[in-house]
């Protein structure tokens, strides 16, 4: 798989996988608006994961979901 910012060829177990959520809207007004949601998983390589910083907020999510863990 290729890495959707850079294009490199990433080996899939080094692919950072990232869910993007999407919508698209024809920007009208009344019924004639339609809106289309969806989600979109992307690749990066390492690198640019790490300069997008997708693995620190999985990081930060993990975190997050430990502390309500322990609050609860
Ligand atoms: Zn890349």
């Amino acid at each position: 798989m290729n890495c959707v910012n850079c294009g490199r060829t990433v080996p899939r177990s080094k692919a950072m996988s990232y869910e993007r959520r999407t919508r698209f809207s024809t920007d009208l007004r009344g019924e004639e608006n339609v809106q289309c949601f969806g989600s979109v998983d992307s690749y990066y390589c390492i690198s640019c994961a790490k300069h997008m910083g997708i693995g620190e907020k999985k990081k930060e999510m993990l975190q997050r979901r430990k502390e309500r863990e322990n609050r609860a």
